[in-house]
């Protein structure tokens, strides 16, 4: 990182960096207008129980489209976001958008379905959030338990005890949190035990080669089996097959995710999504 390395070191990157390096600071000035100038919106992709078929709750996903980059992905521009601190407005922006989302579908009548929202390990250690979170529930009238923050293991590395701290806070307000991509960090078992953790997101990256990878299935059967120990449903990201969902009811998989079912999707495509899915 260039930050870290100090200025003098700046002559020493290589043409590949300093392009990224530029990419990065060209992001970092159209993230600041990006929030005022409306450019940034929430997709959902549904998340299906899979025993009986049902979507049970939908995760909000970040899109930016800025009028000369065009849609930037969130894996570029996240990261960028954490390393400015823009990703703290960004994600109260995320959060309430999120909520008053939930509380107009609910009000609309649909089936009550639960918001996933991705929490940055920045925002996770930033003393504000029990308090935002709270504040946010309270303006939206949503209840807790339809609230699952998605956490990624890396949000303990550095302070662990800290990570469990804040992770019994919200548990205690009813808040649900789930590990995403979970198998992919650098978390330990010896954390995950103490960890409040309602849910872990299988890591797409075992599910993609399911069908031909016989070490991806002991995995994904591995994880399952250790979350049913441990008391924690499991969701399986990235499902893109048939053959895959099949492997994943057999092994007791809670819920699944992927392309197989949908795609992320605006509010109103997501809305007609959930209308027209037979009961
Ligand atoms: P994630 O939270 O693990 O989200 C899942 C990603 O997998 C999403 O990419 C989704 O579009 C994609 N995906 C879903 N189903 C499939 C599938 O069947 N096949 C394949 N190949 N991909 C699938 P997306 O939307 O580009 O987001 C990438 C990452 O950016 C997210 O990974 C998350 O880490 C981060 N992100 C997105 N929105 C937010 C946000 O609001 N806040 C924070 N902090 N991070 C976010
Ligand atoms: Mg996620
Ligand atoms: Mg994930
Ligand atoms: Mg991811």
């Amino acid at each position: 990182r260039a930050k870290a390395d100090g200025r003098n070191s700046f002559r020493f990157f290589t043409p590949t960096m300093q392009a990224q390096s530029a990419r990065a600071l060209q992001l970092t000035n159209a993230l600041r207008r990006a929030l005022e100038r409306n450019q940034l919106s929430l997709h959902y992709q549904p998340q299906v129980s899979i025993a009986t078929g049902r979507v049970c709750g939908v995760e909000a996903l970040l899109r930016w489209h800025h009028p000369e980059l065009g849609a930037v992905s969130p894996a570029e521009f996240i990261p960028v976001a954490e390393d400015t601190g823009q990703i703290l407005p960004i994600g109260e922006w995320v959060l309430r958008t999120a909520l008053a989302q939930l509380r107009t579908w609910h009000s609309q009548g649909l089936p009550a379905l639960t918001m996933a929202v991705n929490l940055s390990a920045v925002q996770f250690r930033q003393p504000q959030l029990l308090e935002l979170v709270d504040r946010l529930l309270a303006e939206y009238g949503v209840q807790p338990h339809l609230l699952e923050l998605e956490l990624t293991e890396n949000v303990a590395v550095a302070d662990p005890h800290a990570a469990i701290a804040t992770m019994d806070q919200l548990h205690a307000k009813g808040v649900r949190l789930s590990m995403d991509d979970f198998g992919t960090g650098y978390s330990s078992l010896s954390h995950l035990k103490r960890f409040q953790i309602y849910r872990l997101k299988i890591d797409q990256s075992f599910v993609r080669d399911l069908d031909h990878d016989g070490n991806d299935r002991a995995i994904v059967s591995a994880i399952i089996r250790m979350a049913q120990a441990l008391g924690m449903r499991t969701t399986a990201e990235g499902v893109e097959t048939a053959h895959q969902l099949t492997f994943l009811r057999e092994q007791g998989c809670d819920e699944a995710q992927g392309f197989y079912f949908s795609r992320p999707l605006g509010a109103p495509h997501l809305q007609q999504y959930l209308l027209q899915r037979p009961a």
